[in-house]
Formats: structure tokens, sequence, C-alpha cells
């Protein structure tokens, strides 16, 4: 049977991308070199960084303030380099704490500056987002820091949290290009690429050029957003092949899916067949979020029988479907459905999760 991947990361790419970088170790297109051993300073690879900056200018709707920079140190280098660029700023910043995720960038944060955690989830084990009004956010805030899609626990932001006059910062990791944003809402937004958009080793970062203006003179370069924009994303050794990757995702965003809203359209799908067949088959499985936070991208949801996830497991491993597995901290059954996941790939689990209920049940 055809192996599918519902890995939370890093998970599924296209097919067809993976044809391409497989021929592009022995020579990458129009080259006479293999992408691993191409200099980051070639023309080809300016093009290559230009391309996936113009492409992602395309997708997301971008305005022309709003500065692409492709970095290092993934979305946990992020949970430091934007407190760090707001530390000259008056006031603190407010944190929502929504998930496992969320609650790394609080901590890392709390090492560079004083924080106020505007909502926790922690209490009921992270099952839910707050609703619009909530969360105590102030409106002095220097900044609102919020993750939109908790990839442990499977949560979703469907509401935009925030003032429009505070600068909003979104850790997008793990729906980053899943579906059309009003880019204009975001000040910051990160999102590593080994979900949606490419392996790991890159993290695209959107920031924009207004924020820039006041941020500290004495931060280590490579914690900077400046001199990484100046150099357009070839400040030191970028991860050349990590970043031709994410050209040939977005390409194939842009030409073969037709965009993020067919991509939504696509996404949407193979969502609602997972969580009907859920809650069809609820004497045997449990989802984790409640309804209404629950996401698109990463499905979570347990036994009730848990003693029986192992069996579970190994069926499902026997059975082609690939990277169920929960996360280490919460354990249960994670499946998550990427871009690159197809519906065939869904229908495949749904058909696994209907057979074997009698034997997990
Ligand atoms: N934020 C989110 C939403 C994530 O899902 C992850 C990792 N899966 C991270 C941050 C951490 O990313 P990295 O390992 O690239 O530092």
């Amino acid at each position: 049977m055809q192996p599918f991947n519902f890995s939370g990361g890093p998970g599924a790419l296209p097919e067809t991308v993976l044809e391409q970088l497989s021929a592009s170790i022995h020579r990458v297109e129009g080259q006479e070199l293999s992408i691993l051993g191409i200099s980051h300073r070639s023309e080809w690879f300016r093009q290559v960084v230009d391309e996936a900056e113009s492409l992602l200018r395309t997708l997301l709707g971008l305005r022309p303030s709003h500065r692409v920079v492709f970095l290092q140190g993934g979305a946990t280098a992020q949970f430091a380099m934007v407190p760090l660029m707001f530390r000259n700023r008056p006031g603190i910043p407010d944190y929502l704490q929504t998930g496992y995720w969320s609650a790394k960038a609080v901590g890392e944060a709390r090492r560079l500056t004083n924080l106020h955690v505007a909502w926790n989830g922690q209490d009921t084990g992270y099952d839910r987002l707050p609703g619009p009004s909530e969360a105590s956010l102030r409106p002095d805030a220097s900044y609102l820091h919020y993750v939109s899609n908790e990839t442990v626990e499977g949560l979703r932001f469907h509401h935009l949290p925030g003032f429009s006059h505070v600068p909003r910062v979104c850790d997008m990791s793990s729906d980053f290009c899943s579906e059309p944003i009003r880019a204009s809402d975001f000040d910051i937004l990160y999102a590593h690429a080994q979900k949606n958009l490419g392996p790991a080793g890159v993290t695209v970062a959107i920031v924009e050029e207004r924020l820039l203006e006041g941020v500290p003179d004495d931060l280590p370069s490579v914690l900077d957003y400046r001199p990484n924009i100046q150099a357009g994303s070839i400040y030191n050794t970028p991860p050349v092949f990590a970043i031709y990757a994410t050209l040939l995702v977005l390409r194939w965003l842009h030409r073969d899916i037709g965009g993020l809203e067919s991509m939504q359209q696509i996404n949407r799908r193979k969502a609602q067949t997972l969580y009907d067949a859920l809650a069809r088959l609820d004497d045997t499985y449990v989802i984790h979020p409640r309804p209404q936070d629950r996401s698109p991208m990463n499905v979570v949801f347990n036994l009730r029988r848990k003693d029986r996830l192992p069996d579970f497991f190994e069926h499902a491993r026997s059975a082609g479907l690939h990277g169920l597995d929960g996360h280490r901290s919460i354990g249960g059954i994670r499946a998550s459905l990427y871009n690159a996941v197809s519906q065939p790939a869904v229908d495949a689990l749904v058909d696994f999760l209907e057979g074997s209920r009698e034997r997990f049940r």
C-alpha cells in the first residue's frame, strides 16, 4: 500500500517537489552543479531568493512596507528575536498562552523582558482558545504575541485577537500558507518551513518596516532583522537547499494549486472529512479541543481506551499510515493535514479508523 505521511513536522511535501529535489542533488535546474554544492553568492541563488520572496508577496498579498527575510534558528529563534527587537520601546508585551508552543514563546521572552500573560489555557490542558473578548489584552501593550495554530494540541484561532494599534506578532509556523490571510493585520509574522513550506532549516519572517526603526543597535547581528534584511537574506551562509525547496513548494502552491483560496478549499474538505468521521466514531475516538477552536491542520484525538494506543500505531503503520503519534508532551494521536497531504490520504485514514473501530473500542 502507498505510504501516507501525517507527521506533525517535518511533514509531507508535494510529490512533484520531491522529484525535482531528488534530481537537484545531482544537477540543479539550469546549472552544472548539485544543489548541495552551489555557492550562496552565485547569481542563480540570488534569483532563487528573489523569486521565493516575490511568490510569497503574491500569495499572501503583502504590502510593500512588509519586509520578507529568510532566517535560521527555527521558530525558536523568533521567540527571542521578537522581544529583543522591542527592547527599547515603552510598555511590556501581551502574550497569549494557548498551548505547548506559545508557552515556549512565553518562557523564552521572559528571559529577555517583563511580560503580561493575557490568557492562559494551561488549567484545562490547552483544550480551548480564548473567545474574542476573554483575554485581558491591554491597549498600551508594546506588542501582542500569539500562535495562530497550536500544532501540539490542534487548536486554531478563528478570529483575530488584539487591538489594531498594538503591533500584532504571530507565530504561523503550522498554518502558514494554508489559506489566505489579511496581511495588513500583521506587523510581524513568522513561520518555520518544516510544515507547509519545505524542509527544516529555514524560517520566514515578515516584518513591518516601521518597526525596524526602534531596534536596539547592540543586538548580535544574526538576531537582528535589519542586517539580514539589508543583505537580502544572504547575510551569512543561508540554508541553500531548504530555501530552494521552499521556492519549489511556493511554485507548486501558485501554479499547480492556484493560490491560497484553492488551497483553503482543499484543506477545508480534508479537515471536514476527518472531523466528521471522528464524530461518527465517537464511541472509540475522542477529539482533544472543543469544536469551535479545532485546527484544520492538526487533528488531535485519542482512543477512549488509551491502553490500545501501541496496537493502534502498529496497525496504522502496517496499513501505510505514518506519523500519527501525538506530540510527546500530550501523547494520543495527531493527524497533521498539511498542504501536501492529499484527500486520498485522508480518505485512507478514515477507512482505517472505521475499519478498526471494533478492534480499538
Ligand atoms: N511554533 C510552532 C507553532 C511550532 O509548531 C513549532 C515546532 N513544531 C515551533 C514553534 C518550534 O519550531 P522550531 O523547532 O523550528 O524552532
